[in-house]
Protein backbone atom coordinates (compact mmCIF):
# COMPACT_ATOMS: atom_id res chain seq x y z
CA UNK A 1 0.00 0.00 0.00
CA UNK A 2 1.16 3.27 -1.15
CA UNK A 3 2.06 5.39 2.02
CA UNK A 4 0.64 9.09 0.37
CA UNK A 5 -3.09 8.35 -1.14
CA UNK A 6 -3.51 9.57 -4.51
CA UNK A 7 -5.62 11.97 -6.35
CA UNK A 8 -9.47 10.70 -6.84
CA UNK A 9 -8.46 11.95 -10.84
CA UNK A 10 -5.35 9.04 -10.98
CA UNK A 11 -7.65 6.70 -9.00
CA UNK A 12 -9.87 6.54 -11.63
CA UNK A 13 -8.23 6.95 -14.02
CA UNK A 14 -6.21 3.75 -13.35
CA UNK A 15 -9.68 2.01 -12.39
CA UNK A 16 -11.33 3.07 -15.86
CA UNK A 17 -7.96 1.41 -17.58
CA UNK A 18 -8.35 -1.81 -15.88
CA UNK A 19 -12.20 -1.88 -16.49
CA UNK A 20 -11.58 -1.69 -20.29
CA UNK A 21 -9.90 -4.26 -20.41
CA UNK A 22 -12.43 -6.25 -19.30
CA UNK A 23 -14.74 -7.54 -22.18
CA UNK A 24 -17.85 -6.27 -22.89
CA UNK A 25 -20.74 -8.86 -22.92
CA UNK A 26 -21.24 -8.02 -26.65
CA UNK A 27 -20.26 -10.98 -27.90
CA UNK A 28 -19.97 -13.40 -24.92
CA UNK A 29 -22.15 -16.56 -25.52
CA UNK A 30 -20.12 -18.70 -22.84
CA UNK A 31 -21.62 -16.68 -19.44
CA UNK A 32 -24.69 -17.39 -17.50
CA UNK A 33 -24.09 -13.77 -16.15
CA UNK A 34 -25.76 -10.83 -17.70
CA UNK A 35 -25.78 -7.10 -17.93
CA UNK A 36 -27.82 -6.13 -14.93
CA UNK A 37 -31.78 -4.81 -14.34
CA UNK A 38 -31.42 -0.84 -14.52
CA UNK A 39 -34.08 -1.09 -11.68
CA UNK A 40 -31.62 -4.07 -9.99
CA UNK A 41 -28.88 -1.28 -10.47
CA UNK A 42 -30.84 1.24 -8.85
CA UNK A 43 -32.58 -0.65 -6.02
CA UNK A 44 -28.37 -1.71 -5.46
CA UNK A 45 -26.99 1.92 -5.03
CA UNK A 46 -29.93 2.28 -2.66
CA UNK A 47 -29.05 -0.26 -0.18
CA UNK A 48 -25.31 -0.16 -0.96
CA UNK A 49 -24.36 0.20 2.84
CA UNK A 50 -26.64 -2.62 4.14
CA UNK A 51 -25.12 -5.86 6.12
CA UNK A 52 -27.90 -8.92 6.30
CA UNK A 53 -24.91 -9.89 8.38
CA UNK A 54 -26.49 -7.71 11.00
CA UNK A 55 -30.30 -8.14 10.75
CA UNK A 56 -31.23 -6.16 13.46
CA UNK A 57 -29.46 -3.17 12.16
CA UNK A 58 -31.38 -3.25 8.97
CA UNK A 59 -34.81 -4.31 9.67
CA UNK A 60 -35.77 -3.02 6.43
CA UNK A 61 -33.55 -4.56 3.99
CA UNK A 62 -33.87 -7.80 5.98
CA UNK A 63 -38.00 -7.51 5.24
CA UNK A 64 -36.71 -7.58 1.62
CA UNK A 65 -34.75 -10.53 1.74
CA UNK A 66 -37.96 -12.05 3.62
CA UNK A 67 -39.97 -10.98 0.29
CA UNK A 68 -37.37 -12.11 -1.94
CA UNK A 69 -37.42 -15.85 -0.38
CA UNK A 70 -41.22 -15.18 -0.48
CA UNK A 71 -41.83 -14.46 -3.76
CA UNK A 72 -39.36 -16.94 -5.01
CA UNK A 73 -41.22 -19.53 -2.96
CA UNK A 74 -43.96 -18.91 -3.87
CA UNK A 75 -42.82 -19.21 -7.79
CA UNK A 76 -41.17 -22.14 -6.83
CA UNK A 77 -44.36 -23.82 -5.93
CA UNK A 78 -44.14 -23.52 -1.64
CA UNK A 79 -45.08 -20.10 -0.34
CA UNK A 80 -43.70 -20.73 2.85
CA UNK A 81 -40.46 -21.99 2.32
CA UNK A 82 -37.87 -21.40 4.11
CA UNK A 83 -34.78 -19.91 2.60
CA UNK A 84 -32.10 -16.81 2.69
CA UNK A 85 -30.10 -14.68 0.25
CA UNK A 86 -26.94 -16.07 -0.50
CA UNK A 87 -23.49 -15.05 -2.81
CA UNK A 88 -24.95 -17.64 -5.35
CA UNK A 89 -25.24 -21.57 -6.95
CA UNK A 90 -21.94 -22.67 -5.09
CA UNK A 91 -23.10 -20.84 -1.65
CA UNK A 92 -26.42 -22.65 -1.44
CA UNK A 93 -25.22 -25.83 -2.64
CA UNK A 94 -22.47 -25.82 0.03
CA UNK A 95 -25.52 -25.17 2.64
CA UNK A 96 -27.79 -27.44 1.14
CA UNK A 97 -25.64 -30.45 1.64
CA UNK A 98 -23.85 -28.88 5.08
CA UNK A 99 -27.83 -29.42 6.22
CA UNK A 100 -28.24 -33.05 4.66
CA UNK A 101 -25.18 -34.30 6.35
CA UNK A 102 -26.11 -32.59 9.43
CA UNK A 103 -29.67 -34.29 9.07
CA UNK A 104 -28.70 -37.77 7.95
CA UNK A 105 -26.32 -38.65 10.82
CA UNK A 106 -24.15 -41.13 8.96
CA UNK A 107 -20.60 -41.33 10.45
CA UNK A 108 -19.24 -41.83 6.69
CA UNK A 109 -21.94 -39.58 4.57
CA UNK A 110 -22.23 -39.85 0.71
CA UNK A 111 -24.10 -37.75 -1.85
CA UNK A 112 -25.36 -38.90 -5.11
CA UNK A 113 -25.33 -36.31 -7.81
CA UNK A 114 -25.56 -36.77 -11.74
CA UNK A 115 -22.44 -36.61 -13.65
CA UNK A 116 -23.01 -33.49 -14.75
CA UNK A 117 -23.24 -31.84 -11.53
CA UNK A 118 -21.87 -28.37 -11.18
CA UNK A 119 -18.41 -28.54 -10.03
CA UNK A 120 -19.57 -26.42 -6.62
CA UNK A 121 -20.51 -30.30 -5.48
CA UNK A 122 -16.81 -31.46 -5.84
CA UNK A 123 -15.64 -27.97 -3.52
CA UNK A 124 -18.81 -28.89 -0.92
CA UNK A 125 -17.83 -32.44 -0.94
CA UNK A 126 -14.30 -30.99 0.18
CA UNK A 127 -15.30 -28.81 2.67
CA UNK A 128 -17.70 -31.15 4.40
CA UNK A 129 -15.73 -34.19 4.08
CA UNK A 130 -18.57 -36.41 2.17
CA UNK A 131 -18.27 -38.85 -0.94
CA UNK A 132 -19.47 -37.48 -3.67
CA UNK A 133 -20.95 -40.37 -6.25
CA UNK A 134 -21.41 -39.49 -10.20
CA UNK A 135 -24.68 -41.41 -11.53
CA UNK A 136 -23.68 -41.41 -15.26
CA UNK A 137 -25.90 -39.57 -17.85
CA UNK A 138 -27.93 -41.45 -20.24
CA UNK A 139 -27.79 -40.53 -23.87
CA UNK A 140 -29.89 -37.48 -23.54
CA UNK A 141 -27.01 -36.23 -20.97
CA UNK A 142 -29.60 -36.58 -17.93
CA UNK A 143 -28.61 -38.78 -14.46
CA UNK A 144 -29.33 -42.00 -15.72
CA UNK A 145 -33.23 -42.69 -13.86
CA UNK A 146 -32.04 -46.94 -14.46
CA UNK A 147 -29.04 -46.36 -12.60
CA UNK A 148 -29.91 -43.96 -9.19
CA UNK A 149 -30.58 -46.55 -7.30
CA UNK A 150 -26.78 -48.43 -7.51
CA UNK A 151 -25.64 -45.93 -5.81
CA UNK A 152 -27.27 -45.26 -2.61
CA UNK A 153 -26.67 -46.93 0.44
CA UNK A 154 -27.46 -46.14 4.15
CA UNK A 155 -24.49 -43.65 4.45
CA UNK A 156 -26.41 -41.81 1.46
CA UNK A 157 -27.60 -38.54 3.51
CA UNK A 158 -28.19 -36.50 0.13
CA UNK A 159 -29.78 -37.08 -3.40
CA UNK A 160 -28.77 -34.21 -6.05
CA UNK A 161 -30.56 -33.46 -9.19
CA UNK A 162 -30.19 -30.24 -11.49
CA UNK A 163 -32.62 -28.34 -13.13
CA UNK A 164 -30.98 -27.24 -15.91
CA UNK A 165 -27.72 -28.15 -16.25
CA UNK A 166 -24.31 -26.04 -16.83
CA UNK A 167 -23.32 -27.79 -19.76
CA UNK A 168 -26.29 -28.79 -21.76
CA UNK A 169 -29.08 -27.35 -19.77
CA UNK A 170 -31.52 -30.26 -19.45
CA UNK A 171 -33.32 -31.58 -16.69
CA UNK A 172 -32.20 -34.30 -14.30
CA UNK A 173 -35.42 -36.54 -14.21
CA UNK A 174 -36.79 -35.16 -10.45
CA UNK A 175 -39.51 -36.55 -9.87
CA UNK A 176 -37.91 -39.69 -10.13
CA UNK A 177 -35.87 -38.80 -7.53
CA UNK A 178 -38.56 -37.35 -5.44
CA UNK A 179 -40.19 -40.77 -5.49
CA UNK A 180 -37.11 -42.32 -3.92
CA UNK A 181 -36.04 -39.48 -1.70
CA UNK A 182 -39.29 -40.11 -0.74
CA UNK A 183 -39.68 -43.89 -0.32
CA UNK A 184 -35.89 -43.75 1.43
CA UNK A 185 -36.75 -40.70 3.58
CA UNK A 186 -33.32 -38.98 2.13
CA UNK A 187 -33.13 -35.37 1.84
CA UNK A 188 -32.85 -34.35 -1.79
CA UNK A 189 -31.61 -31.10 -3.09
CA UNK A 190 -32.15 -29.39 -6.47
CA UNK A 191 -29.78 -27.10 -8.31
CA UNK A 192 -31.51 -24.85 -10.21
CA UNK A 193 -29.12 -21.98 -9.88
CA UNK A 194 -29.93 -21.77 -13.23
CA UNK A 195 -33.13 -23.23 -14.30
CA UNK A 196 -35.14 -21.76 -11.31
CA UNK A 197 -35.36 -18.42 -13.03
CA UNK A 198 -36.11 -20.01 -16.81
CA UNK A 199 -38.67 -23.09 -15.96
CA UNK A 200 -41.47 -21.88 -14.54
CA UNK A 201 -42.05 -18.84 -17.07
CA UNK A 202 -42.07 -21.67 -19.71
CA UNK A 203 -45.15 -23.77 -20.73
CA UNK A 204 -44.38 -27.55 -20.51
CA UNK A 205 -41.61 -27.69 -18.47
CA UNK A 206 -40.63 -30.92 -16.12
CA UNK A 207 -41.38 -30.31 -12.65
CA UNK A 208 -38.91 -29.68 -10.80
CA UNK A 209 -39.73 -27.63 -7.79
CA UNK A 210 -41.56 -28.11 -4.24
CA UNK A 211 -44.53 -29.19 -6.17
CA UNK A 212 -42.45 -32.67 -5.88
CA UNK A 213 -43.02 -33.52 -2.53
CA UNK A 214 -39.85 -35.24 -2.20
CA UNK A 215 -37.75 -32.02 -2.77
CA UNK A 216 -36.47 -31.03 0.36
CA UNK A 217 -34.49 -28.14 -0.80
CA UNK A 218 -33.39 -25.66 -4.04
CA UNK A 219 -30.87 -23.65 -5.29
CA UNK A 220 -32.12 -20.73 -7.56
CA UNK A 221 -29.59 -17.48 -8.35
CA UNK A 222 -31.49 -14.47 -9.33
CA UNK A 223 -28.12 -12.91 -10.54
CA UNK A 224 -28.14 -15.27 -13.62
CA UNK A 225 -31.79 -15.28 -15.27
CA UNK A 226 -32.63 -13.12 -12.36
CA UNK A 227 -30.82 -10.03 -14.14
CA UNK A 228 -29.63 -9.22 -10.47
CA UNK A 229 -26.22 -7.47 -10.00
CA UNK A 230 -23.80 -9.73 -8.33
CA UNK A 231 -23.77 -11.17 -5.99
CA UNK A 232 -27.47 -13.00 -5.21
CA UNK A 233 -28.07 -16.51 -4.86
CA UNK A 234 -30.82 -18.22 -2.93
CA UNK A 235 -31.32 -20.96 -1.04
CA UNK A 236 -34.72 -22.58 -0.50
CA UNK A 237 -36.08 -25.37 1.72
CA UNK A 238 -39.54 -26.72 2.22
CA UNK A 239 -39.06 -26.95 6.25
CA UNK A 240 -37.52 -24.30 7.68
CA UNK A 241 -36.48 -25.90 10.75
CA UNK A 242 -33.57 -27.51 8.76
CA UNK A 243 -31.84 -24.33 9.91
CA UNK A 244 -31.47 -25.25 12.98
CA UNK A 245 -28.93 -28.08 11.97
CA UNK A 246 -26.27 -25.29 10.96
CA UNK A 247 -26.96 -22.51 12.96
CA UNK A 248 -24.52 -20.67 15.03
CA UNK A 249 -24.66 -18.27 18.52
CA UNK A 250 -23.52 -14.66 17.31
CA UNK A 251 -23.55 -13.04 20.98
CA UNK A 252 -22.08 -9.68 19.78
CA UNK A 253 -24.75 -9.39 16.99
CA UNK A 254 -28.02 -8.19 16.82
CA UNK A 255 -29.31 -11.45 16.58
CA UNK A 256 -28.43 -13.94 18.59
CA UNK A 257 -28.03 -16.89 16.04
CA UNK A 258 -26.91 -17.41 12.58
CA UNK A 259 -27.34 -19.87 9.85
CA UNK A 260 -25.84 -18.47 6.83
CA UNK A 261 -22.15 -19.50 5.85
CA UNK A 262 -21.01 -15.94 5.52
CA UNK A 263 -21.18 -13.35 8.23
CA UNK A 264 -21.34 -10.13 6.51
CA UNK A 265 -23.49 -10.23 3.32
CA UNK A 266 -24.32 -8.43 1.14
CA UNK A 267 -27.87 -6.30 1.31
CA UNK A 268 -27.83 -3.86 -2.00
CA UNK A 269 -28.20 -7.46 -4.73
CA UNK A 270 -30.36 -8.98 -2.48
CA UNK A 271 -32.32 -5.38 -3.04
CA UNK A 272 -31.94 -5.76 -6.34
CA UNK A 273 -32.74 -9.04 -7.16
CA UNK A 274 -35.81 -8.46 -5.57
CA UNK A 275 -36.50 -5.01 -7.54
CA UNK A 276 -36.36 -7.13 -10.82
CA UNK A 277 -38.64 -9.46 -10.05
CA UNK A 278 -41.24 -7.28 -8.35
CA UNK A 279 -40.70 -4.44 -11.49
CA UNK A 280 -41.25 -7.59 -14.28
CA UNK A 281 -43.67 -9.61 -12.33
CA UNK A 282 -44.42 -12.80 -13.91
CA UNK A 283 -45.68 -11.03 -17.32
CA UNK A 284 -42.29 -9.38 -17.75
CA UNK A 285 -39.85 -12.53 -16.47
CA UNK A 286 -42.03 -14.55 -19.39
CA UNK A 287 -41.18 -12.01 -22.13
CA UNK A 288 -37.36 -12.13 -21.16
CA UNK A 289 -37.27 -15.69 -20.56
CA UNK A 290 -39.71 -16.67 -23.86
CA UNK A 291 -36.97 -14.11 -25.82
CA UNK A 292 -34.12 -16.14 -24.69
CA UNK A 293 -35.54 -19.13 -25.57
CA UNK A 294 -36.78 -17.86 -28.73
CA UNK A 295 -32.92 -17.07 -29.69
CA UNK A 296 -31.61 -20.55 -28.46
CA UNK A 297 -33.84 -21.96 -31.05
CA UNK A 298 -32.15 -19.78 -33.56
CA UNK A 299 -29.08 -20.32 -32.39
CA UNK A 300 -29.87 -24.41 -32.84
CA UNK A 301 -31.30 -23.99 -36.27
CA UNK A 302 -28.61 -22.13 -37.74
CA UNK A 303 -26.15 -24.37 -36.30
CA UNK A 304 -27.25 -27.07 -37.91
CA UNK A 305 -27.91 -25.88 -41.27
CA UNK A 306 -24.06 -24.78 -41.07
CA UNK A 307 -23.70 -28.62 -40.27
CA UNK A 308 -22.96 -28.24 -36.43
CA UNK A 309 -25.91 -30.21 -34.44
CA UNK A 310 -27.04 -29.53 -31.20
CA UNK A 311 -26.07 -32.59 -28.30
CA UNK A 312 -28.59 -32.47 -26.41
CA UNK A 313 -32.32 -30.98 -26.36
CA UNK A 314 -32.24 -28.22 -23.94
CA UNK A 315 -35.25 -27.27 -21.94
CA UNK A 316 -33.40 -23.84 -20.69
CA UNK A 317 -31.33 -21.35 -22.95
CA UNK A 318 -28.30 -23.37 -22.97
CA UNK A 319 -27.30 -25.17 -26.00
CA UNK A 320 -24.06 -27.05 -26.61
CA UNK A 321 -22.87 -28.03 -29.86
CA UNK A 322 -20.80 -30.73 -31.70
CA UNK A 323 -18.53 -28.85 -33.54
CA UNK A 324 -14.66 -28.50 -33.01
CA UNK A 325 -13.81 -24.55 -33.80
CA UNK A 326 -14.53 -21.51 -32.42
CA UNK A 327 -15.94 -18.27 -34.29
CA UNK A 328 -13.04 -15.47 -34.42
CA UNK A 329 -13.06 -13.09 -31.66
CA UNK A 330 -15.97 -14.42 -29.88
CA UNK A 331 -16.14 -16.16 -26.48
CA UNK A 332 -17.86 -19.24 -26.14
CA UNK A 333 -17.04 -22.46 -23.80
CA UNK A 334 -16.65 -26.10 -23.59
CA UNK A 335 -18.70 -28.68 -21.98
CA UNK A 336 -16.21 -31.69 -20.16
CA UNK A 337 -16.77 -33.72 -23.20
CA UNK A 338 -15.44 -30.80 -25.73
CA UNK A 339 -18.89 -29.52 -27.29
CA UNK A 340 -19.01 -25.89 -27.89
CA UNK A 341 -21.21 -24.62 -25.16
CA UNK A 342 -23.74 -21.62 -25.11
CA UNK A 343 -25.94 -19.61 -23.03
CA UNK A 344 -28.42 -17.36 -24.65
CA UNK A 345 -29.11 -14.93 -21.64
CA UNK A 346 -30.85 -11.67 -22.29
CA UNK A 347 -27.47 -9.65 -23.55
CA UNK A 348 -27.36 -12.38 -26.34
CA UNK A 349 -30.09 -10.54 -28.86
CA UNK A 350 -31.29 -11.93 -32.17
CA UNK A 351 -29.17 -9.46 -34.06
CA UNK A 352 -26.10 -10.66 -31.87
CA UNK A 353 -27.19 -14.19 -32.74
CA UNK A 354 -27.74 -13.83 -36.47
CA UNK A 355 -23.87 -12.12 -36.14
CA UNK A 356 -22.60 -15.68 -34.69
CA UNK A 357 -23.97 -17.31 -37.48
CA UNK A 358 -22.17 -15.03 -40.21
CA UNK A 359 -18.83 -16.10 -38.14
CA UNK A 360 -19.51 -19.56 -37.60
CA UNK A 361 -20.39 -20.04 -41.38
CA UNK A 362 -17.31 -18.44 -41.98
CA UNK A 363 -15.14 -21.03 -39.49
N1 LIG B 1 -25.25 -24.67 -10.18
C1 LIG B 1 -25.44 -24.54 -11.49
C2 LIG B 1 -26.41 -25.44 -12.19
C3 LIG B 1 -24.74 -23.57 -12.22
O1 LIG B 1 -24.92 -23.48 -13.53
C4 LIG B 1 -23.82 -22.75 -11.52
C5 LIG B 1 -23.04 -21.74 -12.24
O2 LIG B 1 -23.03 -21.65 -13.43
C6 LIG B 1 -23.68 -22.92 -10.14
C7 LIG B 1 -24.39 -23.89 -9.50
C8 LIG B 1 -22.71 -22.07 -9.36
O3 LIG B 1 -23.21 -20.76 -9.24
P1 LIG B 1 -22.29 -19.57 -8.76
O4 LIG B 1 -21.21 -19.43 -9.78
O5 LIG B 1 -23.24 -18.42 -8.72
O6 LIG B 1 -21.76 -19.91 -7.42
Amino acid sequence: MQKKGCSEEELFSFLSSARNKDRTYKKVLSSMCTIPHPVAVRAHNMFIETNLGDPGLFLGTASIEALLVERLGGLLHHKDAGGYATTGGTESNIQALRIAREMGGSKKPNVVVPESVHFSFEKACDILSIELRSVPSDDKFRMDEEKIEDYIDKDTVCLVGVAGTTEYGVVDPISHLSDLASDKDIFLHVDAAFGGLVLPFLKGSPDFDFKLPGVSSLSVDPHKMGMSTIPAGCLLVRDASVFKSTEVDTPYLTVKKECTLCGTRPGGSVAGAFAVLEYLGEDGMTEVVERCMKNNRKLILGMKELGYPVAADPSVNVASFICDSTPEGWQVSRTRAGHMRTVCMPHVTEAVIEEFLTAAGDM
